[in-house]
C-alpha cells in the first residue's frame, strides 16, 4: 500500500474509534511565535479536527514565567475532559524544558517525554508504523540507527530491539570509517542527525537495504532529508511526505490511547 493511501486508512480508522466517544480532546502549549512550532501546531490542530479530536490551544507569550506554565500544566493534569498533553518545543531559554516535561502527568504525556509515560513516542511509533507498511520483516536483521537523541534514536533503538533486529547506534563522536564500515553491513538504517543529506553516495549500501530518512532540514524554505535521494537501495523513504507523515498518525492513536487510559 502506497504511504500516503496507508495514512488514510490509518486516519479513518482513528476516527471510527473517536466517534464511539462523547468527546476526544488534548491540550497543545505553545510559548512565543516560532515559525517552525507555528507549522507543527497548525498541521496537528488539522490532524485531529480531521479525526473528530478537539485540540486545545494555549498560546502563551514568548516572555511567561516558568511557574505560570507549570500552573497550567498541573491544572491540565486534573482535567478529566483532557486526554492528552502536548508542549511544543523548541521553549524559551529561560525556561527549563526538562522541568517542564516532567511536569506533565505520566498518563497524559503523549508525546511519550517522561521517564514513566504510557506512551510511545510518535516519531519512533511513525517509524515502525511505516516499516510495517512496507511488510518489513525485522527478524535477525542489522539495524544501524545514525542518532542518539531521546525522542528518535534512543526509543527507535529499543523498538528495533524488540523485533529482533541486531541494534548498532551511532553518534557525532563516531568516527567516519567505522560509520563507512556499519552502514556498509546494515540492513536497516534510520537516519536522525538533523543534517542535509548526510548520508549520501560516498557510503557503500547493500542492495537491499532499507533506509529510513527521519531527517526534516529547511532550505530556503524547502524540506530536505538526512539521505541524499535516490540511493542505490531496496527502499529509501522519501522527505517529504515520509516518516512525518505516520509521526502525526502516531500522535492521534496516542491521544486517542490517552482517551481508553483515562477510562
Ligand atoms: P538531535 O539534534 O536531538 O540529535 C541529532 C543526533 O545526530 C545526535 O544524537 C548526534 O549525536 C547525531 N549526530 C550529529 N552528527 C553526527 C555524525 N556526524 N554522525 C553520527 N551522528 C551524528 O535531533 P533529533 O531531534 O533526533 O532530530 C533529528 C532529525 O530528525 C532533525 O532533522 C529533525 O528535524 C528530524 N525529526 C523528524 C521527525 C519526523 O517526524 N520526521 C521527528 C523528529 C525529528
Amino acid at each position: 500500500m502506497e504511504i500516503v493511501d496507508f495514512v488514510k486508512f490509518k486516519k479513518e480508522e482513528i476516527k471510527k474509534e473517536v466517534s464511539l466517544f462523547d468527546e476526544v480532546s488534548f491540550l497543545i502549549i505553545q510559548v512565543g511565535d516560532n515559525e517552525a512550532s507555528n507549522a507543527y501546531v497548525k498541521g496537528k490542530i488539522k490532524d485531529a479536527l480531521e479525526v473528530g479530536i478537539k485540540p486545545v490551544l494555549k498560546k502563551l507569550d514568548e516572555n511567561i514565567k516558568e511557574e505560570d506554565i507549570l500552573s497550567i500544566i498541573d491544572e491540565a493534569n486534573k482535567d478529566e475532559s483532557i486526554c492528552g498533553i502536548i508542549v511544543q518545543l523548541p521553549l524559551p531559554s529561560h525556561i527549563d524544558e526538562k522541568k517542564i516535561a516532567l511536569s506533565i502527568s505520566y498518563k497524559k504525556d503523549i508525546d511519550g517525554f517522561h521517564p514513566l509515560s504510557l506512551f510511545t513516542p510518535c516519531t519512533p511509533k511513525g517509524i515502525i508504523m511505516y516499516l510495517d507498511s512496507l511488510n518489513y520483516d525485522y527478524e535477525s536483521k542489522n539495524a544501524l540507527i545514525i542518532g542518539r537523541s531521546n525522542i528518535v534514536g534512543k526509543p527507535i533503538a529499543s523498538l528495533l530491539l524488540n523485533k529482533n533486529c541486531n541494534v548498532t547506534i551511532t553518534h557525532s563522536h563516531t568516527r567516519r570509517d567505522d560509520l563507512f564500515s556499519y552502514v556498509k553491513n546494515a540492513d536497516l538504517i534510520i537516519v536522525a542527525v538533523g543534517k542535509t543529506y548526510f548520508l549520501d553516495d560516498t557510503f557503500l549500501f547493500k542492495d537491499d537495504a532499507y533506509i529510513i530518512d527521519v531527517g526534516i532540514n529547511r532550505e530556503n524554505g524547502k524540506l530536505k532529508g538526512d539521505v541524499i535521494p535516490n540511493l542505490k537501495v531496496k527502499y529509501q523513504s522519501p522527505v517529504p511526505k515520509g516518516v512525518g507523515l505516520l509521526t502525526r498518525v502516531a500522535l492521534l492513536e496516542n491521544i486517542l490511547e490517552g482517551k481508553r487510559n483515562g477510562i
